[in-house]
């Protein structure tokens, strides 16, 4: 493990005027991967010193782009566990993002001593997709059907497996034979196991970025992305005969994000369905704590402009990445860039300021 120091740039220079602040005895800390760029660079904004844990060999982007005071190098992401007394020692606050639950297991993240932005106790919840659903449910949301088992299957559906992160060796079907001929060249008999079969939607995939605030009790709508995956988005380049000819099937592996405003009309519904996902997280564990910050729906919106939801994830997402500057969103809202990222540090400045950190650190 080493330490580097970046020069100040753009962000750290505007962060310059806020001296002596309550809060500028805190750092954000993050990893280096994801939306990092996005959170420390939103972090610097707001006058907070900022760290990036890089794998080693992978720090260029965090000295390139300047968002990091201090860069740690670790060979794993692992080994933030062994910087615990260091981060301790520097007030770090660590910002989670999805790169944190492929590195950690679930048991291993919630014992992290470092403070942590969240509700550890919603981890589970978004962990297990039975228990996701459960939770959705609650909120009243549609969501598309499961089947029980492939002998079940009645028309469209989509093969996912646990752990699959980014929707890599998903697969569609259309009977249980099928089913059965494609798993079989798929995946280990252990991997096999681990999966859902999800009924298939056909229509727009549509993904909202939500920040819910304890501190105001209000749900914040952001942004929106779709995604950008292969080999589903390209397989149109193709005439219909040369796919069948290649015998190609189609996958999901995400490789972008694109940006999307919505129809404005839909604009209620899509609060609607977020205030219902935070009022039913309150009754998911024991302290009512409920979920916080950002969260994003994953969503299909069908012809009839009925959102079917088939995803959800407890933090930030990458497709907020776009909105370094704000999003169309934000910009009513703010009328200054607010990304995701800095939003979460403004979140944690108010706190500091209200002396409510305990609302919103873990
Ligand atoms: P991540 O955790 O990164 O969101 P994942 O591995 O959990 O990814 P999903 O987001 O569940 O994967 O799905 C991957 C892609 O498959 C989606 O972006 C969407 O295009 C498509 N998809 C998933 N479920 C459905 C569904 N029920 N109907 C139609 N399309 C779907």
């Amino acid at each position: 493990m080493g330490a580097q120091k970046s020069k100040p740039g753009r962000a750290a220079k505007a962060a310059g005027a806020t001296v002596a602040n309550s809060y500028s005895r805190y750092k954000i800390a993050t990893l280096g991967s994801h939306s990092a760029l996005q959170i420390l660079h939103g972090a610097k904004q707001e006058g907070f010193s900022t760290i990036a844990i890089c794998e080693r060999g992978r720090e260029r982007p965090y000295q390139s782009y300047k968002v990091a005071d201090e860069i740690i190098l670790v060979d794993k992401f692992r080994d933030t566990v062994k910087l615990q007394q260091r981060l301790l020692k520097e007030n770090a606050v660590l910002i989670p993002h999805g790169t944190f639950f492929e590195a950690f297991d679930l048991e291993e993240f919630e014992k992290l001593k470092v403070p942590y932005f969240g509700n550890k106790g919603i981890l589970k919840w978004e962990a297990d997709r039975m228990l996701q659903r459960e939770w959705l449910k609650r909120a009243g949301l549609i969501l598309p059907k499961i089947y029980e088992k492939p002998e079940a299957i009645d028309g469209q559906v989509i093969v996912k497996f646990y752990g699959a992160r980014g929707g890599k060796g998903f697969f569609l079907a259309r009977s249980a034979g099928e089913f059965y001929r494609k798993i079989k060249d798929r995946r280990t008999k252990e991997d096999v196991r681990a999966y859902i079969i999800q009924e298939y939607i056909i229509g727009a995939p549509i993904y909202i970025h939500y920040f819910y605030s304890p501190l105001t009790n209000e749900l914040e709508v952001m942004s929106f992305d779709k995604r950008y995956e292969s080999n589903v988005d390209s397989i149109g380049r193709i005439a219909a005969k040369d796919q069948l000819d290649l015998g190609l099937e189609t996958s999901y592996n995400i490789t972008g994000n694109v940006p999307l405003v919505v129809r404005e009309s839909l604009l209620p519904e899509i609060f609607r369905m977020g205030e219902a996902v935070v009022k039913a997280s309150k009754t998911l564990d024991g302290d009512g704590k409920g979920i916080h910050g950002p969260f994003s729906l994953e969503t299909v919106i069908t012809p009839d402009l009925k959102f079917f939801v088939f995803e959800i994830s407890a933090r930030i997402v990458a497709g907020t990445n776009l909105y370094v500057e704000g999003s169309p969103y934000t910009e009513l809202r703010y009328g200054e860039p607010m990304s995701t990222g800095r939003r979460i540090a403004r979140e944690i400045k108010d706190a500091i300021r209200q002396n409510k950190l305990s609302k919103i650190l873990d």
